[in-house]
């Protein structure tokens, strides 16, 4: 028996880096995986490697978070695990003084408002099963703040993480663990993105990693696969960092 043996699990920006990580670890351990993402071709193409089911969406619009979660269930008849984890950054740093408001409210919107609409709308799933995991991708600015001038990310990552934390434990007599998952920097898409920009930038917080080095994907797929099992079953509310010791140093 695996560890997440036919556990639904519902995975946001699912088509690349650590979503795509955490599809491809939950099927090996057992689960049945709903790929959500707003890339139609990554999106498709993990659903198909992992046998799983593929709905396009975008995590920012209530419609489209209600219509992926009934998508999931008409599928699979249940939803065990919701990781919470598209999340997009500003193209490079800029100070709080040159921040745009549009630029502002997206940041908000794909990063903070999408958790709070799939916190929201799995809730309910969950409650009438008696037992839930939610994972939100938080991030270790969160916990720490960032010296790189990303306000609008760091702000909306504090809320996630903070939300998460509220919410576990408001239902936690339910049976629904919610946690805060805080990655340190790790090598995907998102940060090569950044730091193809500005490798001085790259340097820099690379010095700051005691263990000398960014995460990989898979690193990271090892803990939410850890929090979503029954392994973490006295685990919620939590601020999970999985930061190579950024946050110890
Ligand atoms: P990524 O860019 O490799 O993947 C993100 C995926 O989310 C993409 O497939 C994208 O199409 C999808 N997406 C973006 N906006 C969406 C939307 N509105 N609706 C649905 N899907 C959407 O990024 P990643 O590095 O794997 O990051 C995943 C999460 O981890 C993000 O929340 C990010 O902020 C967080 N994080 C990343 C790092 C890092 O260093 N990479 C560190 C800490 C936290």
């Amino acid at each position: 028996m695996q560890r997440l043996q036919d556990r639904v699990a519902v995975i946001t920006g699912a088509g690349s880096g650590i979503g795509l990580a955490t599809a491809h670890r939950f099927a090996r351990e057992g689960a049945k995986v709903v790929a959500v993402d707003l890339d139609e071709v990554t999106g498709a193409k993990v659903a198909e490697e992992v046998g799983g089911l593929y709905v396009k969406a975008d995590v920012a619009d209530e419609n489209d978070v209600t219509r992926m979660y009934q998508a999931a269930f008409d599928t699979y008849g249940r939803i065990d695990i919701a990781f919470n984890n598209a999340g997009i950054s500003p193209p490079e740093d800029v100070s709080i003084l040159d921040t745009g408001i549009e630029a502002w409210r997206r940041v908000q919107e794909v990063n903070l408002t999408g958790v709070y609409l799939c916190c929201k709308h799995v809730i309910p799933y969950m409650r009438r099963q008696g037992k839930g995991s939610i994972i939100n991708t938080a991030s270790f600015v969160a916990v720490l703040g960032s010296a790189t001038s990303q306000i609008s990310y760091t702000a909306s990552k504090g809320g996630v993480l903070a939300m998460s934390r509220e919410l576990g434990v408001q239902f936690a007599r339910e049976g629904i663990r919610v946690n805060a998952l805080c990655p340190g920097p790790v090598d995907t898409p998102l940060l090569r993105e950044l730091f193809a920009k500005d490798p001085e930038r790259a340097r820099r917080r690379l010095v700051h990693v005691p263990l000398g080095r960014f995460a990989r994907a898979e690193e990271i797929a090892a803990a939410v696969a850890f929090l979503a099992s029954d392994d973490a079953s006295f685990i919620t509310a939590s601020e999970f960092l999985v930061d190579g010791g950024i946050s110890g140093a």
